[in-house]
């Protein structure tokens, strides 16, 4: 396709990102980066678009960290992608001024990766990229929801009390990567076979390929939940990829993912959680982490 072929030659997805890397010659650096020439992806996508699904693992490693007098709310989270293809958002101008949000395009590819796929359309975002001060690096805008909920029940059945929210549920930017592969289960289970990994770069592309996982520790800056005075008892975290359905996929209804956990204190008034139970362990709903290994 002509328009495919253009699109991969000049300054699109991954290609776009090596060629500002390597900072080809004039031919290529005359044309704006924002000349991207694929059509906007319509209200009926082509029949061979080959979307992402992205999916959550279960958070981990919940805690409370006492700072200034509140107490926050730490856990690990991770996202992938079990789809047919890439979530790959590409800047439409270089990310290099701070004070700036940039542009994003969700690039669709008609295969797998964007190397073995033609561009078909993109989705454009406004404002999507957002340059993240204590990391040093760009994020992605609403990438996922994170809420802590009471628990109706002992924290096994994911029944939850939707009209009261602890802390403030925030939706968290990310720089997406390619960071962990899953587990040879997890791939089988997806019927996924693993491409290389693709993104790896928070300057620029971002995207997760299918059968990757990109994890966020919890000692990620300003990823907790402030739970200061919440009372003792029963409680669930609950995370929701895409939250705003920003970025199109296969399925918007296996984006959530959860964790139960019992909020105590001690003699000292210290808060501490403790992880009871896990959304997919018992409701099948969401991922398990994938082995830290499979890096
Ligand atoms: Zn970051």
């Amino acid at each position: 396709m002509i328009m495919a072929s253009l699109a991969r030659g000049g300054f699109i997805g991954a290609s776009w990102r090596r060629a500002a890397g390597i900072a080809l010659g004039s031919v290529l650096c005359a044309a704006p980066v924002s000349a991207q020439v694929a059509p906007e992806c319509g209200g009926v996508l082509p029949a061979a678009a080959k979307l992402p699904d992205l999916m959550n693992m279960y958070p981990t490693h919940v805690h409370v960290q006492e700072q200034d007098k509140h107490d926050r709310l730490m856990f690990t989270v991770g996202l992938t992608n079990v789809g047919q293809g890439p979530l790959e958002l590409a800047p439409e101008s270089s990310l290099t001024d701070p004070s700036e949000l940039v542009n994003a395009n969700q690039n669709v590819y008609d295969g797998g990766t964007n190397a073995t796929g033609s561009l078909l359309c993109r989705r454009s975002l406004h404002d999507a990229f957002v340059f993240h001060p204590e990391h040093h690096h760009w994020h992605l805008v609403g990438v996922n929801g994170f809420e802590v909920r009471p628990a109706l029940d002992d924290g096994t059945g994911g029944s939850w009390d939707t009209s009261r929210i602890i802390g403030s549920a925030f939706k968290e930017s990310f720089c997406l990567l390619d960071y962990i592969k899953m587990d040879d289960e997890q791939l089988a289970a997806f019927a996924l076979a693993l491409p290389p990994r693709e993104y790896f770069d928070c300057f620029g592309t971002h995207g997760i390929s299918v059968g990757w996982f990109d994890t966020y520790h919890h000692a990620t800056h300003g990823q907790y939940i402030d739970i200061t005075g919440a009372p003792a008892g029963i409680y669930y975290l609950v995370v929701t990829a895409n939250p705003d359905k920003l970025f199109l996929e296969t399925d918007y209804t296996n984006n959530r993912s959860w964790v139960s956990f019992r909020l105590e204190y001690n003699g000292d008034n210290n808060a501490i959680a403790t992880d009871l139970y896990n959304s997919f362990d018992t409701a099948g709903e969401g991922v398990r982490p994938p082995s830290a290994t499979n890096r």
